[in-house]
Formats: structure tokens, C-alpha cells, sequence
């Protein structure tokens, strides 16, 4: 079904993971994509269009501000608008107790996973209030309500998502933008996978925690995504969403 038919949509972090399969999922329901990545993902817009669908590509380092403005400003110029956004591209730092976290790591964590968010909220913002509305989803994380060993720059920052996607929902909520987070469990993505490859009994651990009894699927998250950005969701305002397989209330 073309749900999304004639909305113009970014997504961030989009050339793998959780943003790929939210960019794909935008684009089959039939809205204009564009794929936004540090990584240009040129390959997976392309096999987006192969299929029949309106997708773009777009390198963007959502750290860097002035990218951010020019890549929202290029959307605007190009397509009139921007419906909706996610808001996802996000980094982890090396597993290690807190005090042990290096200032460039923490400070590259908070650039990428706190600051990117800001960045691209901003000029969303302003665009949205310029057409009347708008929908827009953050990345958090179950990390975003819970702590995880070895992880407290990232997990400051999923926490800090919450918090900025509450105040800034409440900010605009009459002004027709809705805002709120998606907070993923253990999905299988490249960014999962490199922790597991790390350490080999991790993923036994994850799933023996996960009540669901396995890992999530990058698919899980987009339908969650999808429906926050949709008009069934028109008085969902503020909200952290949980897909996580009941992790976070075991
Ligand atoms: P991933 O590493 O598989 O993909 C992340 C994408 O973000 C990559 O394509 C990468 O190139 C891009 N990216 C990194 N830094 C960027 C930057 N500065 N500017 C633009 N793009 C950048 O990760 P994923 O697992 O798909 O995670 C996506 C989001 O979901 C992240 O915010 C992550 O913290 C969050 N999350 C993931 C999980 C999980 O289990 N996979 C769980 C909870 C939350």
C-alpha cells in the first residue's frame, strides 16, 4: 500500500542497518526518499529506483552543521518540502568502563549521536513550520530508558534523545510537528554485529535477557518508524517507543 504516496521524507544513517531498511520501507510506500549517510549510499538508492521507486542519495556528516542546513536546504529546492524525517545515524564507542572513555571518544559519540540529532531536528524545524507540519522520529535506543556496561557516552547521548524529542514535541505540538523517538532493542545490523563479533558469547547473553527469545530485525523498527510518521499516529506526541522484545521491562 502507498501510505506514504506524495510525502517527501529523509532519513539518516540510511545506508545500512536500522536507516536502510526505514529508507526502503519509506520508498515502497511509495513516498520520496532521500538517503542521507556519511557514507553516500549510492548503491542502495539506486536499487531503490531499479524497483520502481522515487530514492536519492545524499552524503551528509549529521556532526556537521553547516551539511545538515545545506542537505535540508537542497531537499526544500529540490522537492518543495519535507513531510517527515528520521533522524537515526548513530556511532558507538569502544567497550570500556566509563572512566576510561577518552575525551576525542566521547566527544566524537556526542558529535555523531547527540549534536546530529540536534542539527537535523533544527533545520527540519524550520522547515516544517514553514509548510505547516510535519512528522519526525528519533533514533534512541532501549539504552535510552535502561544503562548498558561499557557504554555510557552512547547511552548519555540515547538518554539525551529522549529528553530532547519530549521538550522539543511539546515546543511544536500545536504548531502541527509531531515528535517522538523509536527506542530499538538488539537489532541485527552491521553496528550489532561488530559487537558480537567482538565478543562471541554476546549474542547468547542478548537473546537469554530478550523475554521475544531473539534478536529484532531491522524490518521491526521501520514498521514501527512508519506508523509514528503516519497519520495514524496524529495524537502520538513526545512518546519513546520501545520494540525491543520486552527487554527493557524484564
Ligand atoms: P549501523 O552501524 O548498522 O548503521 C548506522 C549508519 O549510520 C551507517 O550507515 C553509518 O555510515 C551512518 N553514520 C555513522 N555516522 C554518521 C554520521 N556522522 N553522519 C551520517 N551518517 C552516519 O547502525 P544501526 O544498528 O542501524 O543503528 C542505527 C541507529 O539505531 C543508531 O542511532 C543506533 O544507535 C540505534 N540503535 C541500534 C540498535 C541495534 O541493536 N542495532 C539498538 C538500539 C539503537
Amino acid at each position: 500500500m502507498e501510505t506514504m504516496k506524495g510525502k517527501v521524507v529523509m532519513v539518516t544513517g540510511a545506508a545500512a542497518g536500522i536507516g536502510l531498511a526505514c529508507a526502503e520501507a519509506f520508498a515502497r510506500a511509495g513516498a520520496t526518499t532521500v538517503l542521507a549517510d556519511i557514507n553516500t549510499p549510492e548503491a542502495q538508492a539506486l536499487q531503490l529506483r531499479n524497483e520502481g521507486h522515487d530514492a536519492v542519495a545524499c552524503g551528509c556528516d549529521v556532526s556537521d552543521t553547516r551539511a545538515v542546513k545545506e542537505m535540508v536546504g537542497w531537499i526544500v529546492r529540490t522537492y518543495g518540502r519535507l513531510d517527515a524525517a528520521l533522524n537515526n545515524a548513530g556511532i558507538q564507542t569502544p567497550q570500556r568502563p566509563m572512566a576510561e572513555i577518552t575525551d576525542e571518544e566521547f566527544d566524537r559519540t556526542v558529535a555523531v549521536d547527540l549534536k546530529g540529532v540536534w542539527n537535523c531536528m533544527r533545520y527540519e524545524i524550520i522547515q516544517m513550520l514553514e509548510q505547516g507540519g510535519g512528522a519526525i522520529v528519533n533514533t534512541s535506543s532501549q539504552g535510552g530508558v535502561t544503562g548498558f556496561p561499557g557504554q555510557a557516552a552512547y547511552i548519555a547521548c540515547k538518554h539525551a534523545v529522549i529528553g530532547l524529542t519530549r521538550t522539543a514535541a511539546i515546543d511544536y505540538a500545536a504548531r502541527g510537528i509531531r515528535i517522538n523517538a523509536v527506542c530499538p532493542g538488539v537489532i541485527r545490523t552491521p553496528m550489532a554485529e561488530e559487537l558480537m563479533r567482538r565478543n562471541p558469547e554476546l549474542e547468547k547473553e542478548l537473546v537469554r535477557d530478550i523475554p521475544a527469545g531473539r534478536l529484532g530485525k531491522p524490518e521491526e523498527i521501520a514498521n514501527a518508524v512508519l506508523w509514528l510518521c503516519s497519520p495514524q499516529a496524529s495524537f502520538v506526541e513526545g512518546h519513546a517507543l520501545l520494540v525491543d522484545g520486552a527487554f527493557s521491562i524484564h
